[in-house]
């Protein structure tokens, strides 16, 4: 299998589209803008999921699961999150097909049809807020701290595999409070557990902040987001995290017995991570031999690779590597040894190069003889010669430094990828020859927000969270500012 991969300084987008379908991670299928996440992709979600949700239960919430369908008429209760998702809604009309009269074949039999329309969820909030009204009475009845494991659909115009498809998996936690507090602090407090699991698991640096107005979620009162930059120097939004306020309480009706005897209208919060992390993930450390995986996430750690003529060596080989295998899976690291017959070595090691499997260990004669191993790490490609007394202590102390340096590697080209600039001209230089993240002064009006996205088609990532106060010139129209913010241009 030749990797015949573009690079990336050829064509970043198209080495990204090409790596995703040859690292046997997602392909396109016969729906537009769906996709097909294939067995080793769906490995690796299912290891973020596995530490997203350890996180979520070890910050107290749990998991239950709603309907995918909405009632049409839920969906226009809030007024801002209706208008916010109206143009991108899948709607199902009917519930039957019957055989054409002419016999051209199914039509939709319009005697089925349904009396209120459903709309296929884009997000929850509506009619889990219509739940929660059965569930909330007093004060004791909060908070509840929900998270659902699913997936949504939003008529995008414009797909690509992970990054942004019509139907994607995702998690929303969606949770209810007797105070505006509580609330604000329980937002807050999942960005930070978002950062937390994108930079010690995805080996991602982040930046935390809040949204402005234009860019928040359609119903929320503040948004707070974690930010990404890829290394084409395009930012990405990697995860959102919303304060409610009442919106949802008032317009479902969601009111409470307080301590002291009044009622009053919940608080919410509703946060979610998606599919759109693996692309975050494939993005910031491939390179142009395929993909490369962080430790904590790669399905497979370490891949034991044999190099023999004939049936005779393999089964020396095999014999040797029996106990390795048993010895490194009792440490937790996860091994495959791939003895198949029908492929040969160089063969086997573009596929784990390819697929960036972070170790690989190859064993021939001459290591047989010598009671060695060679190791090879994925993201140097650096390979040493180790002893099997400390090749078991070699591989976890590796798995570790792998882990480390992806994420160092990254945070240095992050930083570097942060440019402060105080006029606009330097800002469109820097966007147009540099990217990245430009940090400047803004007036805070929408207008200059706008007419910066409509010139430039930059927008503003984030307020960086906590605020970094400096007084300052909007680099724009020169009114007063208090503090920089982030403009890239983003997926
Ligand atoms: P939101 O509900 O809009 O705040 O989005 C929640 C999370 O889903 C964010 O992390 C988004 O980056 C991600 N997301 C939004 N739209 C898509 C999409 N079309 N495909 C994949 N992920 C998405």
């Amino acid at each position: 299998m030749g990797k015949n991969l573009t690079t990336r300084s050829e064509d970043y987008s198209k080495w990204y589209n090409e790596l995703v379908v040859k690292a046997d991670l997602a392909e396109n299928s016969g729906v537009r803008g769906c996709m097909v996440i294939k067995p080793y992709g769906f490995a690796i979600w299912e290891k973020m999921q596995a530490q997203l949700d350890k996180m979520f239960k070890e910050t107290g919430h749990e998991n239950a699961y709603f309907p995918i369908f909405i009632p049409k008429s839920y969906l226009s209760k809030e007024a801002s999150h209706v208008e916010g998702f109206a143009k991108e809604c899948a709607v199902v009309t009917h519930y039957r097909l019957k055989n054409a009269e002419d016999g051209s074949g199914i039509v939709v039999d319009e005697d089925a049809k349904l009396e209120e329309e459903l709309i296929v969820r884009p997000t929850s909030e509506t009619i889990i807020w219509d739940t929660y009204r059965r569930w909330v009475q007093s004060y004791r009845d909060l908070p509840i701290m929900v998270n659902q494991w699913a997936n949504v659909v939003r008529w995008e115009m414009r797909t690509r595999l992970f990054l942004r498809t019509t139907e994607f998996l995702w998690q929303e936690g969606h949770t209810a409070h007797a105070t505006r507090e509580e609330a604000m602090e329980e937002a807050e407090q999942m960005m930070h557990v978002y950062a937390e699991f994108a930079e010690d698991h995805m080996g991602v640096p982040v930046i935390k902040g809040t949204k402005t107005e234009s860019e928040r979620f359609a119903g929320a009162e503040e948004t707070f987001c974690i930010e990404a930059l890829m290394q084409d120097g395009k930012a990405l939004q990697a995860g959102t995290s919303h304060f409610l306020g009442q919106n949802f309480a008032k317009a479902f009706d969601v009111k409470f017995a307080t301590k002291e005897g009044g009622q009053e209208y919940v608080w919410a919060t509703s946060w979610g991570v998606s599919t759109r992390l693996m692309g975050a993930l494939i993005m910031t450390h491939s390179d142009d031999n395929g993909l490369v995986l962080p430790p904590k996430l790669a399905p497979i750690q370490v891949v034991i690779v044999p190099i023999y003529k004939g049936m005779e060596q393999l089964d020396a080989i095999s014999e040797r590597i029996g106990p390795l295998v048993k010895e490194l899976r009792s440490q937790g690291v996860s091994v495959k040894y791939d003895k198949r017959d029908t492929h040969k070595p160089g063969f086997k090691f573009n596929e784990y190069e390819l697929k960036g499997v972070p170790l690989r260990i190859a064993v021939g004669q001459r290591d047989l003889a010598n009671g060695t191993y060679e190791i090879a790490r994925r993201d140097t490609l650096e390979k040493e010669t180790v002893g099997a007394d400390t090749v078991v202590a070699k591989v976890s102390s590796l798995l570790e430094e792998i882990q480390d340096n992806i994420y160092k590697k990254a945070l240095d080209f992050r930083t570097s990828h942060i440019t402060p600039v105080d006029s606009y001209d330097e800002f469109k230089k820097v966007l147009e020859e540099k990217g990245g993240f430009i940090s400047a002064h803004w007036d805070g009006t929408r207008e200059t927000e706008d007419k910066i996205k409509e010139e430039t088609k930059a927008t503003i990532r984030c307020i960086p969270f906590p605020p970094i106060k400096e007084e300052g010139k909007c680099m724009v129209t020169g009114e007063p500012s208090g503090q920089r913010v982030l403009f890239a241009k983003a997926y």
